[in-house]
């Protein structure tokens, strides 16, 4: 049989970057505190890294697919520089209420929807039993459960936490850098 892989499903804002609304540009971009070395650690220990990302402002027309693509070539650079790699990122741009034109579709892929996630756990033939999601909104929590991932760690780097954390959440942590050390 061939053996799967682990892997880490990371939200983008509010996780490895610091939480702006709708951030599109490189200038507004900022890792969260010691993001490299999380990541860094996190894959020393043999967890492919995911990225899964709603990009609403897609939708909305904030900011475009082109945008979203250069911020984040540019940001995979930085990150492989410092010798990470990212095996795939997966974005939505859609809202059901609020896109305009193609965007304006009920989707599977929009968080708290799993679709992004179990995208990536067929292609990647991934064991969700030793992989972990990372989200600093219950959304995200919601996704990787619905996805049956094991371990759903919530961050306080971002957006505020609700007062009441569901049972489903496993951890929560100050940022992705203090669970990262945690392991
Ligand atoms: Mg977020
Ligand atoms: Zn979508």
């Amino acid at each position: 049989m061939i053996k799967k892989n682990k892997a880490v499903f990371l939200d983008r804002d509010g996780v490895i970057n610091k939480e702006v609304n709708y951030l599109h540009k490189i200038k507004d971009f900022e890792f969260t505190e010691n993001c490299i070395e999380a990541l860094k650690m996190l894959q020393s220990n043999g967890y492919l890294l995911f990225i899964i990302t709603n990009q609403a402002g897609i939708g909305r027309g904030y900011y475009t697919e082109v945008d979203f693509h250069t911020l984040t070539n540019w940001m995979l650079l930085k990150l492989k520089k410092h010798g990470i790699n990212i095996t795939d990122i997966q974005f939505c741009p859609h809202h059901a209420k609020e896109g305009k034109g193609v965007y304006k579709i009920d989707c599977e892929c929009r968080k708290p929807k799993a679709g992004m996630i179990t995208h990536l756990i067929e292609r990647y033939n991934i064991d969700v039993q030793n992989s972990i999601l990372i989200g600093d909104k219950l959304s995200d929590i919601e996704a990787g459960k619905v996805a049956n991932i094991k371990n759903l760690i919530l961050v306080q780097s971002g957006h505020e936490l609700p007062s009441i954390i569901p049972s489903s959440v496993n951890e929560v942590h100050e940022n992705l850098a203090s669970f990262a050390a945690s392991l």
